[in-house]
């Protein structure tokens, strides 16, 4: 069985793939979103030419494809050539369990179930008072026992968004949704050590279990300073797509947990790897799916199956009208939170269909075998 053609379906915000096999199976993808229309022509230039034509690979040689092509164009490592495979990586997966009747969790040893996920918000333009009030009303509603704020300002060489916004939104979303909820936040690269030190004592005060990326994400040593000093988790890596890196990153525990996301790392197969080495350094993986594309899906299929999977998995509580309106209408059965769980998805493959609709409004591109 030979991969027939890869075609991509792409707007500036996504671009889900499809790949068929020259005996009519297919398994379907995404590329990252955020211009994903830039990441589908890299697709088709740099990665679909050594792929298509290829035998499909079973799913243990699927890492040694997306290896292969990488060392083909390695002039060009990186965020994009990561972006571009992980359209192939996880449409070879779909095609898999499509082929075995199985879902990609099954696949990988692991059982379809709900699965716990946090309430994740994206935002820093909101004040501290209607925050709280709404993840208190979604800790009513959708039943989540854990959820994750914003602190500081993005890249925000110690500055926060507004004087006093990170010490006024930790008060008082604890005081909001009481002692019980898992409190995370997100420092977005926000500061330098020192500064992060003591903003995580803060958090510490107020009970966060989890500091997210508190330094620039490239300051390595910054990072680990913060991590040796605080006793919360400092998490991170979300950004990181090189395997040389993360090597460095999990064997040097510069960050308490490791935050690998799918779609930035290239696909499952390259996350598995990562996750795989925070195991063997005793970290959890708690992986960035910040969004509610195909990227939500693959997270949940991946820890429902690895063994260093942490407590939950991060999902968005952004609206689809307001906030991210490309993420909606991709596939038939949107991800629902109840009793603060979402289901992964049970049927073959990723376990989601796929909407004609929203593939009718999309940009068309397709590499063939000649
Ligand atoms: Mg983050």
């Amino acid at each position: 069985m030979k991969i027939k053609s890869l075609e991509s379906f792409s707007n500036e915000f996504v671009s889900l793939v499809r790949l068929t096999t020259d005996d009519g199976h297919q398994g379907w993808g995404q590329i990252s979103p955020y211009n994903a229309d830039i990441s589908a022509t890299i697709m088709h230039r740099q990665v679909a030419p050594h792929a298509v034509g290829m035998e499909v690979p079973d799913t243990d040689g699927i890492l040694d494809l997306v290896h292969r092509i990488y060392e083909r164009e390695h002039k060009w490592p990186g965020s994009y050539m990561c972006r571009a495979l992980g359209g192939l990586d996880t449409a070879l997966w779909d095609l898999h369990g499509k082929i075995q009747q199985k879902s990609v969790c099954e696949l990988l040893g692991g059982i379809p179930r709900p699965f716990p996920v946090y309430a994740s918000s994206m935002r820093r333009d909101i004040t501290p008072a209607d925050e709280a009030k709404r993840l208190a009303a979604l800790q009513q509603e959708c039943g989540y026992t854990a959820f994750k704020f914003r602190v500081g300002k993005e890249c925000g060489r110690d500055e926060d968004e507004w004087p006093g916004r990170s010490e006024a939104v930790v008060a008082e979303v604890r005081a909001a949704l009481g002692d019980e909820a898992r409190l995370l936040v997100d420092g977005n690269s926000c500061y330098t050590p020192q500064k992060a030190i003591e903003v995580g004592r803060m958090l510490e005060d107020h009970g966060i279990c989890h500091f997210e990326e508190p330094c620039p994400y490239w300051e390595l040593d910054w990072t680990r300073q913060v991590t040796e000093a605080l006793s919360l988790d400092v998490t991170g890596g979300e950004q990181d797509n090189s395997l040389a890196l993360w090597k460095y990153l999990t064997k040097d525990r510069i960050v308490d947990v490791i935050q690998p996301d799918i779609c930035y790392m290239g696909g499952l197969s390259r996350s598995l790897e990562v996750a795989k080495m925070g195991a063997e350094a005793g970290l959890p993986c708690t992986p960035h799916s910040a969004n509610l594309s195909l990227v939500t899906v693959f997270t949940l299929h991946m820890m429902g199956a690895i063994p260093n999977a942490g407590p939950y998995v991060e999902f968005s509580i952004e609206d689809e009208v307001d906030y991210y309106p490309w993420q909606k209408g991709l596939f038939s059965e949107p991800l629902v939170a109840k009793d603060g769980k979402v289901d992964i998805p049970a049927g073959p493959g990723w376990g989601v269909e796929i909407s004609h609709s929203w593939l009718q409004s999309a940009d068309y591109q397709i590499t063939e075998l000649a």
